[in-house]
């Protein structure tokens, strides 16, 4: 990067989630004539489904990327810790900022840009939150955060000339107002309302991570991660059973079974689709507690005796449950499952 570089032939790399805080820091770059390409992150809890509406709207390329693996490393052991969730903002945002930096070279971008606002969230947007994302990622100074750019140190492109400051922000603060106007400004008219776009902010999926992330550190992947976020949980110390909630997902869950799951269904009526997943093989308590889960969340739920077959391939074991629904709340309780 050069003083001397054209305007024109500047190029910014967005972190774009799709929200109208990220909107708007592109759209304030793209009004200094420079280029912009929106880079969004997709992992099993969130997508980028806004990012390419909002890529749309402001007619940038998007690139797309899934970053589950590298999010996982984060996850088993955040430098920063987590939020009130299961949500290591700090460390995820630190993450995202390292991906773009790895395609700067390819893509000959100059600079990188966050819709981050400084103080907006408690934690990872105060000033040192904001710096250590600056640090950790290997950004340093090129990372420019549009919306708060007065108040924070100088960046690079600013100091280059790259970027008039002066055109920049100085918001601050939890209060969406000075956003909303900006937006009526600058012509944004469609955005989604702030939160919904992260599952590890949402209280359910947080009870789940912590028990997985406790007893099945060594074994998450995505397809465990998707577990984690379908059905109905009941843990019963380091083992859980998951209940489909309707047709789609008990699809889905036999798709993601490993061979030392069991699966658990109905034998004669349609039902859901339970398995169980435990370190060792499943002792009949476990099993019948499935069963008994499994007969329950069926039309089957009123009758006094329900067949349930819980099956596995790899052990090559079919076992038969005759099993009575309104024994559940008994059986949960001698077991102490654990609802989640
Ligand atoms: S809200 Fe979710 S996606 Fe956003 S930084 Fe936090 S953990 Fe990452």
């Amino acid at each position: 990067m050069t003083k001397e570089k054209a305007k024109n032939n500047v190029r910014a790399l967005a972190l774009l989630s799709g929200g109208l805080d990220s909107m708007l820091a592109a759209k304030l770059i793209l009004n200094q004539d420079i280029e912009v390409i929106g880079i969004s992150f997709e992992s099993p809890f969130f997508n980028a489904e806004r990012a390419r509406k909002a890529a749309k709207q402001l007619n940038i390329p998007l690139i797309t990327w899934d970053i589950t693996d590298d999010l996982i490393d984060v996850l088993k052991s955040p430098k920063h810790g987590f939020g009130r969730y299961f949500n290591p903002c700090i460390d995820c945002h630190a993450l995202m900022v390292r991906k773009a930096m790895e395609l700067l070279p390819s893509l000959q971008g100059d600079f990188i840009i966050t819709g981050e606002v400084l103080y907006q969230r408690p934690k990872s947007q105060k000033i040192g939150g904001l710096m250590a994302v600056a640090k950790d990622s290997g950004a340093h100074d090129i990372i420019l955060r549009p919306l708060s750019a007065q108040l924070l140190p100088q960046t690079k492109p600013e100091i280059e000339g790259l970027v008039d400051r002066n055109r920049l922000c100085d918001i601050q603060g939890r209060s969406r107002e000075r956003q909303f106007a900006l937006a009526h400004t600058l012509g944004i008219n469609e955005f989604p309302m702030p939160a919904g776009g992260c599952l590890l902010t949402d209280i359910s999926v947080t009870g789940r991570m912590r028990k997985i992330f406790q007893y099945w550190k060594d074994y998450i992947g995505r397809p465990f991660l998707q577990i984690a976020k379908a059905g109905r949980h009941f843990w019963v110390k380091d083992s859980f059973i998951v209940v489909s909630r309707n047709e789609q997902e008990g699809y889905d869950l036999g798709n993601l079974m490993s061979v030392w799951d069991y699966k658990v269904e109905l034998t004669n009526v349609p039902g859901p689709t339970t398995i169980v997943r435990a370190k060792q093989r499943p002792d009949d308590d476990l099993l019948e507690l499935a069963a008994l889960l499994t007969a329950r969340y069926s039309k089957a739920r009123s009758n006094d005796a329900v067949e349930v077959m819980a099956e596995n391939y790899l052990y090559k074991e079919r076992k038969v449950f005759t099993v009575n629904p309104s024994m559940l709340e008994e059986k949960i309780r001698f077991m102490q499952a654990e609802q989640l």
